[in-house]
């Protein structure tokens, strides 16, 4: 319900304005919502006198159930040549799963596509399970800008009313998620490592709580949607049918420049060793064994023998030896490599949720009693000082007799 302080408007007009679905009006100097308002909050949080107030209850089980279709934001990024707008591979992450959590409730899954006006690759989306697309264009919408994004997407949720709504915990994802949830006054469970449904057809969203000593389990059961962010690499792509297809709905929705209020300058891509560890295939982590931050020139060798990159513990990046950016685990990144080779590492549960989705895991410790054993599939008890030079000689000696 929304509540206008006739007393405090001052008829500014900047609700009109800035209403994504022309749906306030200044009448006879007050602000006055239309029948077409979705309550999508856009005009209170315009409102510099704080006139306009949105109440949201608690909804009835008849409420909820008007509520249908899982959703997910596709989170677009440039393909090489820059004339291409592409999902990342967390959207195709998210539909993986969507597929399996719309099919037990009998449900649509539809994905929000938010560009600048751009070609998007929107087949991609459809071969991964998305039975709609509902799409929205504007120069205003790259690059990402929070307060763009936030109020096209509180526009589309308020509209769309889905059951279900999945973004990936991606640095804009995190940023959007939160303002969105906000802006509705919606839950938000994020960071999540599993989704179920359960009997009462309820979103159960789980994500390690305590500093990663207890999971989680987390309900929404008075409000729609239920709204949670998952990790990029938590859950796997699946199979694509490039048959499938899904019809690409525009969505009608007015966006301002005066509502975005902040203005991006440039931007600089992060390259070599200080680029991103989330799509890396091999993955070279270092621990607090590694004694100093001069000791990781060997682990650096050994990545750039195997063409990988280096990462490492929470433990180093507070040390100082290397940025967060390069950190594995709940706090940090969480990364699927084809190869993981922990060097030093013990194998605390809040670094190996965030690696323990590796294809192979190679583990060198000289505790043998370390508990990163426990999900290595090759370990080498040893001192790291030893066993990572003769590594790095038997790699550049096999590599000579390849040649
Ligand atoms: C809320 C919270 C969030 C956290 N998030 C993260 C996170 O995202 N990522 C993360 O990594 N941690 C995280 N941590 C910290 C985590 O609990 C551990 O403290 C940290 O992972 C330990 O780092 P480490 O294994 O490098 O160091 P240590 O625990 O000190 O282990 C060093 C290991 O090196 C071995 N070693 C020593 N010398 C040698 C040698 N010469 N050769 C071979 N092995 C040797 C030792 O046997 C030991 O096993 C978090 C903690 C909390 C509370």
């Amino acid at each position: 319900m929304m509540i206008i302080a006739a007393k405090a408007c001052t008829g500014c007009k900047l609700c009109e304005k800035n209403c994504p679905f022309s749906a306030m009006l200044v009448v006879d100097g007050t602000a006055q919502a239309q029948d077409n308002c979705t309550l999508c909050g856009a005009c209170m949080n315009v409102c510099s006198v704080h006139a306009i107030h949105i109440e949201r209850m608690a909804a009835s089980p008849e409420e909820l159930a008007k509520f249908k279709g899982v959703f997910i934001w596709a989170e677009l990024e440039e393909d090489e040549t820059g004339e291409r707008l592409t999902p990342k591979k967390v959207v195709l992450e998210l539909l993986t799963e969507a597929k399996r959590l719309a099919g037990t409730l009998g449900e649509e899954i539809k994905v929000l596509v938010l560009g600048d006006g751009r070609p998007v690759d929107t087949g991609i989306l459809a071969a991964h399970g998305a039975d709609a697309i509902v799409r929205f264009e504007n120069k205003l919408l790259w690059p990402y800008s929070t307060d763009a994004y936030t109020t096209v997407i509180s526009a589309m949720v308020a509209a769309k009313k889905p059951s279900i709504f999945l973004l990936g915990a991606t640095p804009n994802g995190r940023d959007l998620a939160p303002r969105v949830g906000a802006r509705l006054k919606l839950g938000l469970t994020a960071d999540c490592t599993m989704l179920e449904i359960n009997d009462e057809k309820q979103l159960v969203q789980t994500r390690p709580a305590f500093g990663g000593n207890i999971m989680a389990s987390i309900l929404t059961p008075f409000s729609r949607p239920q709204m949670a962010t998952v990790r990029p690499n938590v859950f796997k792509v699946g199979a694509a049918d490039p048959a499938r297809r899904a019809p690409v709905e525009d969505f009608p929705v007015s966006l301002q420049r005066g509502v975005v209020r902040t203005k991006i300058l440039g931007i600089e891509k992060l390259t070599g060793r200080g680029g991103g560890i989330e799509n890396a295939s091999v993955i070279v982590a270092a621990g607090h064994g590694l004694k100093s931050a001069e000791n990781l020139a060997m682990l650096r060798e050994l990545a750039d023998e195997l063409g990988g990159t280096l990462a490492g513990s929470r433990a180093i990046v507070e040390a100082g030896w290397i940025p967060h950016t390069l950190q594995v685990g709940q706090s940090g990144i969480t990364v699927s490599p084809d190869l993981y080779i922990a060097v030093g590492i013990s194998g605390a549960v809040q670094h190996i949720v965030g690696m323990s989705g590796a294809g192979t895991i190679i583990a060198i410790n000289n505790d043998p009693e370390a508990p990163i054993f426990k999900v290595a599939d090759v370990g080498i008890v040893g001192d790291a000082f030893e066993v990572v030079p003769a590594l790095i000689k038997e790699i550049r000696q096999s590599k000579k007799k390849a040649a």
